[in-house]
């Protein structure tokens, strides 16, 4: 008998079954998938380069919490992620900052200037309800179409005006010059990839990997006290208020027979192109290697479901699954899919961090991991 049967191996599950199997659960974690990690998962390709499978994973936390934790699973590199984007045929920096408007526009603004050059063009919006209010409201229409209108309805199909204010403020706007795309405390990666990280997480003996199987498949006759889902939550409920949607991506992975393939980690092209980004490996994983390996991103309606959208329509119909959720007996829901949010690695971490304390609540413990021990206090 297990105690927990554990849905989906990325990191809302891992950490889930990580935490569970060291205060001495029985753990059986199972993913469709042929791998652990979830949408982190790495691997070296033919030749020799470690790639993300699913796009780009640059870990970022301001957390203290969910960097220690993580740490017990992993040596880290520093790695400060950067980002040009390619506009009016020239690469500039993004975040928008002081360079980016003088670049662009060929003037030598110091900072007080460039803040008055913005508020000279931003819009009073009030209040800021969608994608394109935030972006109007910072930097006004010609920035916001050079750098935004175009990649969001790249990425999401929509127009910003449709989109969730959260989604294009993930992306600050500067007037100096910091040109590093995340100002989280930890800017790490991890040293030797996410794939060795989620084994030495998994590598418990209370923990159990079934993979290459629907959870569906052997639910009925795997016995087990409670469940721990980390799937697309609508399909969980099979559909029963209509589908929740998600956008997709097709990755083109591409091996050049060079050493550096372009000037920064990650290249926008909010205009023109069908992709919406292209990302170099090597830059985020400190690798030395004469090739070079890069991923393209092409966004798409069909495929694994890879974001929620973040739309008030959508939120509504999330909010009908949350409640059907909370009465589905023995069940939690955890992780950007079972929860339907836009979330990074380290919210997802966080919240698993914080499912685990509200299951074990009523029952502080003593936990251990690789030499790790702390005691759970009650929150
Ligand atoms: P997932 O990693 O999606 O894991 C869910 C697992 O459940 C999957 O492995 C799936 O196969 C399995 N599953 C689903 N249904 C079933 C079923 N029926 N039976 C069995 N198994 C099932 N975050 C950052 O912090 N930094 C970044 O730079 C970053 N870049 C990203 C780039 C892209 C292109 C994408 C798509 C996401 C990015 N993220 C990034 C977000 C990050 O991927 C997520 O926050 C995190 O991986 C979510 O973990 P999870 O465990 O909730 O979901
Ligand atoms: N965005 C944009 N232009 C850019 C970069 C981002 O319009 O050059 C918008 C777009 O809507 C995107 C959102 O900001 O989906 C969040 O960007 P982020 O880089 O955080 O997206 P992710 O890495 O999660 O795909």
């Amino acid at each position: 008998m297990f105690d927990y049967l554990i849905v989906g191996a990325g990191f809302a599950g891992s950490v889930m079954a990580e935490r569970l199997a060291s205060s001495g659960k029985k753990i059986l974690i199972i993913d469709k998938r042929n791998h652990i990690g979830g949408n982190t998962y790495d691997y070296y390709d033919e030749s020799g380069i470690l790639v993300h499978k699913y796009g780009p994973h640059i870990f970022h936390t301001h957390s203290r919490d969910v960097y220690d934790y993580l740490s017990l699973f992993t040596d880290w590199r520093s790695y400060e992620h950067k980002v040009l984007a390619a506009v009016d045929g020239q690469l500039v920096p993004l975040p928008i900052n002081l360079n980016t408007i003088n670049t662009l526009y060929g003037l030598q603004l110091s900072t007080d200037q460039a803040e008055a050059f913005l508020k000279e063009r931003a819009e009073k919006i009030s209040p800021v309800k969608t994608s394109e209010d935030v972006v109007m409201g910072r930097v006004g229409k010609e920035l916001y179409e050079k750098f935004f209108k175009g990649y969001t309805k790249k990425q999401w199909d929509l127009d910003p005006s449709q989109l969730d204010a959260s989604v294009t403020a993930r992306v600050p706007v500067r007037t100096n010059k910091d040109d590093r795309y995340f100002t989280d405390t930890y800017q790490v990666m991890p040293l030797h990839g996410y794939t060795n990280l989620f084994t030495k997480m998994l590598s418990h003996p209370n923990i159990n990997i079934m993979l290459n199987t629907d959870y569906r498949d052997v639910i009925t006759f795997v016995p087990h006290k409670y469940i721990i889902y980390t799937g697309p939550i609508d399909s969980y409920f099979d559909y029963c208020y209509g589908q929740l949607p998600y956008r997709s991506i097709e990755f083109r992975f591409e091996t050049y027979d060079k050493d550096i393939f372009q000037p920064t980690g990650t290249v926008n092209y909010p205009n023109g192109q069908a992709y919406t980004r292209i990302t170099e490996f090597k830059y985020l994983t400190g690798q030395q290697h004469k090739k070079t390996s890069v991923v393209y991103e092409f966004p798409k309606a069909e495929g694994d479901p890879y974001y929620p959208i973040p739309t008030a329509e959508n939120a509504a119909l999330y909010k009908k699954y949350q409640l059907l959720a909370e009465t589905a007996p023995k069940t939690y829901f955890t992780g950007r899919l079972g929860t339907y949010k836009y979330y990074n690695m380290d919210q997802v971490i966080a919240q698993s961090l914080t499912l685990f304390k509200s299951i074990m609540k009523d029952q502080p413990i003593e936990m251990q991991a690789n030499g790790y021990k702390k005691t759970l206090q009650q929150t």
